[in-house]
């Protein structure tokens, strides 16, 4: 098929310059409008999971990917110890006795937690002790101060106790040997107090992600400054970025550029040696603005895909520029955002080596309803609770970000649905 043949059946394309090679290509593959997931499978061809690890201090590497196993080297607690304050004892010492005919002992040594007692206990004999401290050896129990006169020299003590009665065991959490992190977990607030207590101050985590992200659209402008007319702030940007600060990834760079191919292709030629992936938004559908079109033909990009059959977003365009991938999503915020999270999110899970980063679907029941046919498969915003979603009664259009407001997952809409109604079904993937 010539390229002129093509845009016949490809819209406002007809406009462009079809004298390149890959443009023709692209648009021959732009024809098949592939699913979702192969739209990811392509990505992933070509992306690779980050090699580089770094040392660093555990409070740095928190929300980091860990690149070795962690082992306890000791029982955690590495010692038994007593949970209350009170006097370590023999508990045969205590047979029989009660409020009225205390057990008497004398007592021998007084401890901290921190400090260990180098005293015998012998028949007769207890230690003070407070919680924390190391139950010295020779006794076999502890007694709480609520049960005893609080004596210094001697201590009455007011019931009989059991062997081992008051008594945190060594290992007690886990045993020396245990793996307490696997290679390949995240490190979150649970992990790093387990690596703490196993004295881990330092871990062998990947390096971040870096991704340039850019927005285009010679109408954006900056948030803050003045407006003209016909104007629009820059939402991408921020929504953008802070889905991926969101996810854990570093964007390298934020800029916004105006509607020129050629810059766009020298911004990111500038960048690509910096970072493992490049995101765009804007100018990728069929109108004269739409640049990234040329900006794969000036980088001689390797055309992954064009338009995916999902809505909003569907003119997602990718391509393979130095072995890494460029990915170049709608502009309307929705449609970025929708296309963030179903396309971009497992690549991103993908190259961080976090399967659990990818998003995560559920089964719901719709709480409202969503009165419009989908020839092609569809994401809308809702509020995931206890298996049901509720819909936002307005507001799906793809240029409106506003009702996405404490929407916590996208709704999945298969193609070919007459639309949603109250009690139907639905899968949903969460925003987490
Ligand atoms: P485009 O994909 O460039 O055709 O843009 C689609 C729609 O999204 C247009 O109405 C743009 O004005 C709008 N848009 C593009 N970029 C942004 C942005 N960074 N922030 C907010 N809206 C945008
Ligand atoms: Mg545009």
């Amino acid at each position: 098929m010539s390229g002129r043949e093509a845009c016949n059946n490809c819209e406002g394309v007809a406009q462009r310059d079809f004298s390149n090679d890959k443009l023709q290509e692209g648009i021959g593959k732009a024809m098949e409008r592939i699913g979702l997931e192969e739209a990811v499978k392509r990505l992933i061809g070509v992306s690779e999971p980050i090699e580089e690890t770094q040392l660093l201090a555990l409070e740095k590497g928190m929300g980091r990917v860990l690149a070795r196993e962690y082992k306890a080297a000791l029982p955690q607690p590495p010692f038994n110890r007593s949970p209350l304050d009170g006097y370590a004892l023999r508990a045969e010492d205590t047979a029989g006795a009660s409020k009225d005919r205390p057990a008497v002992l004398e007592v021998i040594d007084k401890i901290m937690a921190g400090m260990v007692s180098k005293k015998m206990v012998i028949p007769g004999t207890a230690v003070r002790l407070m919680t924390g401290a190391p139950v010295p050896d020779g006794t076999d129990c502890v007694v709480g101060q609520e049960d005893t006169d609080y004596g210094e020299k001697c201590v009455r003590v007011y019931r009989e106790l059991k062997v081992h009665e008051n008594m945190v065991d060594a290992g007690e959490d886990y045993q020396a040997g245990t793996v307490l992190m696997e290679k390949g977990e995240r490190i979150d607030a649970a992990a790093a107090g387990i690596l703490a207590g196993a004295g881990i101050g330092e871990v062998k985590v990947y390096r971040r992600l870096r991704v340039a992200l850019f927005t285009t659209g010679d109408e954006v402008i900056e948030p803050g400054k003045g407006r003209e007319a016909g104007k629009i702030y820059d939402s991408n940007r921020y929504l953008m970025w802070g889905r991926l600060k969101e996810l854990g990834i570093e964007p390298v760079c934020w800029e916004h550029i105006g509607d020129e191919a050629k810059t766009a292709a020298e911004r990111i030629a500038a960048l690509i040696s910096e970072v493992d992936m490049v995101l765009t938004t804007g100018g990728v559908s069929v109108g004269e603005k739409d640049i990234m079109h040329d900006v794969v033909s000036i980088l001689n990009g390797d055309r992954l895909f064009w338009r995916v059959a999902l809505k909003p977003g569907s003119p997602a365009l990718a391509f393979c520029f130095q072995g890494k991938p460029v990915i170049c999503l709608s502009g309307n915020p929705f449609g970025a955002f929708v296309t963030l999270e179903m396309i971009v999110r497992p690549v991103l899970a993908y190259m961080m080596r976090e399967p659990l980063l990818a998003p995560e679907r559920r089964q719901a029941r719709v709480n409202g309803g969503f009165h419009k046919r989908s020839s092609v498969r569809r994401f809308i915003r809702g509020i995931y609770k206890d298996g049901c979603v509720v819909l936002p009664e307005r507001g799906h259009a793809s240029g409106v970000l506003f009702s996405m407001k404490r929407c916590n997952c996208l709704v999945d809409i298969p193609a070919g649905s007459e639309g949603l109604a109250d009690g139907d079904e639905v899968a949903v993937w969460l925003l987490e």
